[in-house]
């Protein structure tokens, strides 16, 4: 089914100058770039984004990295697209990520990782609704 998802290439990439490599992957994986704007997030804008992980210890440090430089917001399309771009991105620590995955290729560490992606229909649908409108997505 075709779906859509919500991404992110985070500041450690874009820092060193990644956001093309990391979208060779994306589009050499089947997914197409819809929508994406290079952005400089708020903390509120982060704070927000990252709220499920509140409580966790990691939390304030999460949301100074992604207010660190910026950012590039993307909205993915393609056949089980959420599912698609997780296996794309590899696991949340690179250490662990398999060959080819984005964070094995690019990430730095658990925390600057390089991307993030939505991981579920629904938080897609949330998360794509923070950063797009209807219209700026162009399929
Ligand atoms: P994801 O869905 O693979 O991005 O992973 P999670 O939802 O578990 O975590 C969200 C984000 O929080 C990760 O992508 C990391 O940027 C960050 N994060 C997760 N675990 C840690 C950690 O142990 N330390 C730090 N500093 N950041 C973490």
């Amino acid at each position: 089914m075709t779906e859509r998802t919500f991404s992110i290439i985070k500041p450690d990439a874009t820092r060193r100058n990644l956001t093309g490599k990391v979208n060779a992957v994306i589009e050499d994986a089947g997914l197409r770039i819809v929508a994406q704007r290079r952005i400089q997030m708020t903390e509120a804008q982060a704070k927000k984004f990252y709220e499920v992980h509140a409580e966790r210890p990691f939390y304030g440090e999460l949301v100074e990295f992604m207010t660190s430089a910026p950012v590039v917001v993307q909205v993915l399309e393609g056949d089980n697209a959420v599912a698609r771009y997780r296996e794309v991105m590899g696991a949340t620590n690179p250490a662990q990520a398999a060959d080819g995955t984005i964070r094995k290729l690019y990430a730095e560490s658990v925390g600057e990782n390089s991307v993030h992606g939505s991981d579920s229909l629904e938080n897609a649908k949330i998360e794509i609704a923070q950063f797009f409108t209807d219209a700026d997505i162009v399929g």
